[in-house]
């Protein structure tokens, strides 16, 4: 049973002490809730747990809460309905749709890989099966409940909750909990304070526990303009005839890259005339989400209009064919955002052994991922069986991130008009954790744990 006595008790089944896969049970006398049921992804023995059982019965969950539609915050989703949840699973309606999108494509992606692997004999599974297919995928969106943001809403008699935007990506949102007369913050994935697509993250005015994200939470992104590193980027490989392939997802972060490419373009900071492609079949997709949502963005219908005018939209699988082919120099952006699988992966087979192409990496590239190698100047990267060369310059953006960085949690941390009484750090690596709990506590003065990866912590008795 999930339910307990009087135990006020949070449970990691993921993104503790590690950065994906983020799921946390909050158990309680009346209700067990999850919140994010994300999928692992990077190093194997990661990629590993997205096969082993979850450590508790997916039936006995009553409901569940996302904070955004990344996949390692939403994509074991179709897992968990498969293996017997029932309950309702609230989201944002930015959300509600994102989620949909990226969870068939993961699911399409599972189900091309595994067919691929079948066919190239590459798999050491006999035969390769998919982690879900797209029909497990369709079935679990009927859980699905849509939540606005700012709307208090009771689950129970004695635990309610709402959503805040976290300005991360289009629909993210803070989990802002009233549980037993105590407040529990989950801040899901922190935005940026500088972002001229989303608003900041909103401060709060109190909590007593918080468990918050710490991606970066040793180090800054830098004080460049992110922009300008993206022209340098761009200019230099366009003068020697190479292509840019960015990783980037099709939605959240690829949409702020547009629109700085569309203005770098009217600025004459890279040049007019090269083409942008966006490599993903819910390209189109992603632009009407965009204006269904006017008040989740900070881009006027006009601007959300113009960043597609610039980019040549692609999506048929056959079409990544001829673009690869296309002799002239060109910026592609495709996914997936680690490299850890999707088309990006078909470009980076021609463009990675080539030195005047460029690889712009714009994302947090967790470790064990294709992205981490290249961050590290591995100059040799495994796809589909085979090793490929990497002659390519790499070239890595932080500012780009859609994750704010330690100066932007500790700003937000300071926003809040009562302190937290008490900080879990999840979502992020050992190292970034311990900087991060160390900076806090000397900061702030706010008691901060590393959440156990295995473990539970108490919060408190209700009685
Ligand atoms: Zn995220």
């Amino acid at each position: 049973m999930l339910k307990t006595n009087n135990e006020i008790i949070v449970q990691s089944l993921g993104a503790a002490e590690t950065v994906t896969g983020s799921k946390h049970l909050l158990k309680t006398p009346e209700l067990a809730v999850l919140v994010d049921c994300g999928l692992f992804q990077g190093l194997k023995e990661l990629r590993l747990r997205n096969w082993a059982k979850l450590p508790v019965d997916p039936a006995e969950i009553d409901v569940m809460l996302l904070t955004h539609a990344h996949l390692d915050h939403c994509g074991y989703i179709p897992l968990l309905v498969k293996n017997g949840y029932k309950g309702k699973i609230y989201m944002s309606p930015p959300t509600f749709e994102l989620a949909k999108i990226i969870l068939l494509d993961s699911a399409k992606i599972q189900e091309e890989d595994a067919e691929k692997a079948n066919r190239g004999k590459y798999s050491k599974h006999e035969p390769a099966l998919p982690l879900y297919t797209v029909e497990e995928a369709e079935k679990s969106f009927e859980n699905f409940t849509v939540l606005d943001h700012n709307v208090p809403l009771n689950l129970s008699p004695n635990i309610a909750f709402q959503f805040i935007k976290n300005g991360h990506i289009l629909g993210s949102c803070f989990i802002d909990m009233h549980c037993f007369g105590r407040k529990i913050v989950f801040s899901g994935d922190i935005g940026r304070f500088t972002s001229d697509y989303l608003a900041p993250p909103t401060f709060l005015k109190e909590t007593e526990f918080l468990f918050m994200e710490s991606t970066y939470g040793d180090r800054l992104h830098g004080t460049k303009d992110p922009a300008l590193e993206l022209a340098e980027a761009v200019f230099g490989t366009y003068s020697q005839h190479g292509n840019v392939l960015i990783p980037a997802f099709a939605v959240g972060r690829a949409q702020e890259l547009m629109k700085i490419l569309s203005d770098l373009k009217r600025e004459n900071k890279v040049p007019y005339n090269l083409p942008v492609y966006l490599d993903s079949p819910m390209g189109a997709s992603v632009t009407d989400l965009l204006q269904k949502f006017p008040d989740w963005h900070k881009l006027t219908t006009t601007e959300c209009q113009d960043i597609y005018k610039d980019v040549i939209i692609n999506r048929e699988y056959e079409g990544t064919e001829s673009i690869i082919k296309d002799k002239h120099p060109k910026v592609v952006i495709s996914a997936s955002g680690m490299l850890t699988g999707g088309r990006v992966l078909e470009y980076m087979k021609f463009y990675a052994p080539q030195k005047n192409n460029t690889i712009l990496l714009v994302g947090y590239q967790g470790d064990g991922t294709r992205g981490r190698d290249l961050e590290e100047g591995k100059k040799e990267v495994k796809i589909h069986g085979n090793y490929v060369q990497v002659n390519a310059k790499v070239i890595n953006i932080s500012g780009l991130s859609a994750h704010g960085d330690q100066g932007e949690m500790m700003k937000w941390l300071n926003g809040f008009e009562k302190k937290p009484q008490k900080i879990f750090l999840i979502h992020g690596e050992m190292g970034s954790m311990k900087v991060f709990k160390d900076k806090i506590e000397s900061d702030l003065k706010i008691e901060t744990e590393i959440m156990p990866k295995t473990g539970e912590v108490e919060l408190f008795k209700t009685s």
